[in-house]
């Protein structure tokens, strides 16, 4: 078959071509020791270290990893012999080989180089991070920039131990893995050096130095020392992560069954960061924003993500530092393991912020990105640098959570945990791959994880599971045919089967590949009163008996935990939107609601279908229910008004929300739960940016005006959205104040996160269009300006005129990108919905190419082309079902 034949070529092609990038084998780095001098005001830096290695076999050269560094002196001993090396470069493979005259024995051998290098202002390897007072030192290493610091074996295989010295201005400190076992005055005048303790064996990628003036919240858990660290000025704002940090510890310690192993956990939040927070061994890295809040005045949402980050990247300390992933093909057994624990802590220690709902919600955005043609499997070849740094999405994480979440809750989270601290105690300091896992989990349930597992890491994108369900009297026995002797039978109890029929769900079914491949789904049932029940569905089809009697209505993913979509004829569909606000558990809605929406933005489901369900649960109060309202209505509200349906779909937004927001009130009553308090917010944001309503916009004027002269004024967890919907009103002295906010050296983080979400809401051009030069200007840090441009393309409103200057002042955006944050201004275009701008956008990108970013292009275009069908499509559903509900809709209408 053709088939066969070309995957046969494909064998022999891609090894060749994939493995280009990766360090000869036969040389087995032990031991580095590292000194590293910075120069903060030149931007500069030098080196010398020593690597122990072991060789393998004789050889006579040796290849590491190095990148912008250039050599002043290396060497190679062996015994007693010392050889001077010759390096050689070769830039593209980020290598250099160390030849020697002699050829080196079998064993032991030591390398010596001494080194310089550039902070540079990428925000990656050993990089220069700035604030308006003084520069600073910080390392970010994941994936391949530890070479850009020192010469290294820099794969995540070659795992070592580290002994680091860093010399430091007087008056400064540093922070690294290890804990400051010495400080000695020298080697010249007005300087000190910092020596550390010997690291764990781990890999490069997880070597951390920092250099300022650093201030720090000291407290500690189980006897391990905790800080919290960043510029002098942020010291009062870390005292919420340290409380945190401390709780998040102390349950780790008794979940992972394996005592935190690093000695001590600093946190350190450093002036310019690209990610969001780093997991360096006993030495996390942070972005300000997503660290430093005010204990007391901060929003709910705000101390959740501060809690979940935190839990985030302690949770690596044990997957991801302790125990690491062979190569980056598995970044999902770091990434998607941190994201599905991450909500554990919270849900034992601050259940009040319903982490259950949020792991429903974090599944459907992986849902999402699944659905397109532009995914990848959970485990995808990655080998240079650029598509390493692709696997860090939503695939690798919240995908790898969802799956773990399935698995756990089918095989039961105590034996599951049972099955991870088994992996965990076997490949401690070492590295494993996605086989190693599902065996641990395999053995520890005695059910077929180890099958289960691989058609979900390995398949791209999700099962769609269609359900039928029939009640009818089992037919009669065929050979009974006395008429008499039937009467006389008991009369036959009527049952409900349920047809499930798996596929894979595409977000454009048109001219989809036919699915060759089943997944093995654990799917579990509740029907009616019957007892819930879980099935393995591994076939095309499956029919399901479902115990006592006809069910009078069937929920197919019961408790929610389910990686896959859920499809169900219309008389099911009905049945179970009549019982939705009785019978199913808030996840169980939220699903509900997810995959509904998401069968109408694929076209498989007309918009009245959604609509239909958001009023039968009507007055929902549960705020991840109402949260997942938000995208669905503004994607609806931005593509599919016309003049003539507009005022019925605004007034039938009015009349289901506002008397929900008249029962909240604006202002929050004592003693109020957190969830409360958001769901003001939604509802507000839901009224104003969707509903339009004039009355919520003016007022929310008012409360931002009253917030820029007493920040007191306002509940904290209203400020992001009431800033937001105050701009709906394009008032020029408000954007005025907005603008002033963000150039306060006094707004905290979170000030300045709110103020730039609310800056991309006004929708007057001349302001978005100061608001864009603002973006690109010096003042605005590299770190944030492709987040900022990103949400300006968001806005529907000003879209347009937005990608035009996007495409004039390209230099000007280009030169803020930093390593990876070019396709956040990608994925700024994927909510475009015009198939010219979609032209444009693919001719644009393909001209002027950003790194990392071709999965994510390939994804905006096919997110494009999907709002131009979903718009053809519904439209007219649209029309027709607000007709039929315009009565009662406008009723409310103010
Ligand atoms: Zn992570």
């Amino acid at each position: 078959m053709t088939l066969k034949k070309s995957s046969v070529v494909l064998l022999f092609l891609i090894p060749a071509f994939a493995f280009a990038q990766r360090l000869p084998e036969g040389v087995l780095p032990q031991h580095y020791e590292l000194s590293f001098n910075p120069d903060l005001d030149k931007a500069t830096f030098s080196g010398e270290e020593t690597i122990q290695v072991q060789l393998a076999r004789p050889i006579a050269a040796i290849t590491l990893n190095s990148a912008e560094l250039e050599f002043q002196q290396a060497e190679v001993s062996q015994g007693e012999k010392t050889q001077t090396a010759q390096p050689s470069f070769a830039p593209d493979k980020e290598q250099a080989t160390l030849s020697v005259p002699d050829p080196l024995q079998a064993g032991p051998a030591t390398i010596h180089i001494k080194f310089t290098g550039i902070l540079n202002d990428k925000l990656r390897g050993f990089y220069l991070a700035k604030t308006k007072l003084r520069n600073y030192a910080v390392t970010q290493f994941e994936s391949t920039d530890a070479r850009r610091a020192f010469p290294a074996f820099d794969e995540p295989a070659f795992k070592a131990t580290f002994d680091i010295s860093i010399i430091v201005n007087q008056g400064d400190t540093a922070i690294s893995n290890g804990k400051i076992v010495s400080d000695t005055p020298g080697p010249s005048d007005g300087k000190h050096t910092l020596k550390f303790s010997q690291t764990a064996k781990m890999s490069t990628y997880l070597v951390a130095m920092a250099v300022g003036d650093f201030a720090c919240n000291e407290g500690s858990a189980d006897n391990i020392p905790i800080r919290v660290c960043g510029t002098p000025d942020k010291k009062p704002l870390g005292t919420a992560a340290l409380r945190y940090a401390e709780e998040i510890l102390q349950f780790y310690n008794k979940y992972y069954g394996i005592p935190y192993p690093f000695g001590k956990l600093d946190i350190v939040g450093a002036p310019d960061f690209e990610a969001g927070a780093m997991e360096n061994t006993g030495a996390i890295f942070y972005r300000e924003s997503d660290l430093f809040i005010d204990d007391k005045h901060s929003s709910v949402s705000n101390h959740e993500e501060v809690f979940e980050i935190l839990a985030h990247e302690m949770a690596h300390q044990w997957f991801g530092d302790l125990v690491t992933m062979k190569w980056w093909d598995n970044i999902w057994l770091n990434e998607g393991f941190a994201t599905w624990m991450e909500l554990k802590p919270s849900q034992a220690l601050h259940p009040e912020w319903n982490a259950t709902l949020e792991a429903v919600g974090a599944t459907n955005q992986a849902l999402q990105v699944d659905a397109l043609r532009n995914t990848h499997p959970i485990r995808a070849r990655a080998e240079t640098p650029e598509e390493i740094n692709e696997m860090f999405d939503s695939i690798s994480y919240e995908k790898g959570a969802g799956v773990l979440r399935m698995v756990e809750s089918y095989v039961g989270p105590e034996v599951f945990r049972r099955g991870v601290n088994n992996y965990l105690r076997k490949f401690q300091y070492n590295n494993a791959t996605a086989e190693d896992f599902w065996s641990s989990i395999a053995a520890a349930s005695g059910r077929p994880v180890d099958m289960i597992m691989p058609t979900f890491v390995d398949h791209a994108g999700e099962p769609l599971i269609s359900v039928k369900a029939s009640c009818a009297a089992p037919a009669p026995e065929p050979k009974v045919r006395s008429r008499r002797r039937r009467r006389q039978l008991a009369p036959a109890q009527p049952k409900t089967e349920i047809t499930l029929t798996q596929d894979r769900f595409w977000l454009d079914p048109s001219g989809a590949p036919a699915t060759t491949k089943n997944w093995m789904v654990p799917v579990c049932v509740k029907a009616g009163s019957a007892k819930p029940f879980c099935q393995i569905v591994g076939q095309k089809e499956t029919v399901l008996p479902v115990a006592g009697g006809c069910s009078p209505w069937i929920f197919v993913n019961a408790s929610a935990m389910g990686y896959y979509r859920t499809r169900y004829d219309a008389d099911t569909l009905q049945k179970l939107t009549a019982v939705a606000n009785t019978d199913l558990s808030a996840a169980e809605r939220l699903s509900l609601l997810n995959d509904q929406a998401a069968l109408v933005t694929s076209g498989q489901e007309s918009v009245a279908s959604y609509l239909n369900l958001i009023s039968a649960l009507n007055q929902d109060e549960e705020r991840a229910i109402v949260e997942s309202y938000i995208p669905a209505l503004e994607m609806i509200h931005d593509h599919l008004l016309t003049d003539a349906s507009k005022p019925a779909f605004i007034a039938w937004v009015r009349s289901t929300f506002s008397p929900m927001l008249a029962n909240f009130g604006w202002t929050p009553s004592a003693g109020e739960t957190d969830d409360r308090h958001e769901v003001r917010g939604q509802l507000i944001k839901i009224l104003g940016e969707i509903g339009e309503d004039p009355e919520v916009i003016r007022h929310s004027v008012e409360l931002a005006e009253a917030y820029a002269k007493d920040s007191s004024s306002l509940d904290p967890t209203l400020v992001r959205t009431v800033l937001s919907v105050a701009a709906m009103s394009n008032d020029g002295r408000l954007f005025e104040q907005y603008l002033a906010a963000m150039n306060d050296p006094q707004s905290s983080p979170e000030q300045l996160g709110d103020y730039s979400r609310a800056l991309a809401r006004f929708s007057d051009p001349k302001l978005a269009q100061q608001w864009l030069e603002k973006i690109v200007a010096p003042e605005t840090r590299n770190q944030d300006a492709a987040g900022y441009l990103r949400r300006v393309l968001d806005n529907q409103a000003v879209q347009k005129m937005a990608w035009e200057w996007t495409k004039q002042h390209w230099p000007e955006v280009q030169a803020k990108l930093t390593m990876s944050s070019g396709s956040a201004v990608v994925h700024g275009t994927e909510g475009f919905c015009d198939a010219a701008m979609r032209n444009d956008v693919q001719q644009f990108f393909g001209d002027h190419k950003v790194a990392s970013s071709e999965r994510a292009l390939g994804q905006s275009l096919e997110l494009i082309n999907s709002c131009i069908h979903f718009r053809t499509q519904q439209q007219p559903n649209l029309a027709a079902w607000l007709e039929q509900h315009s009565t009662t809709a406008n009723v409310g209408t103010r």
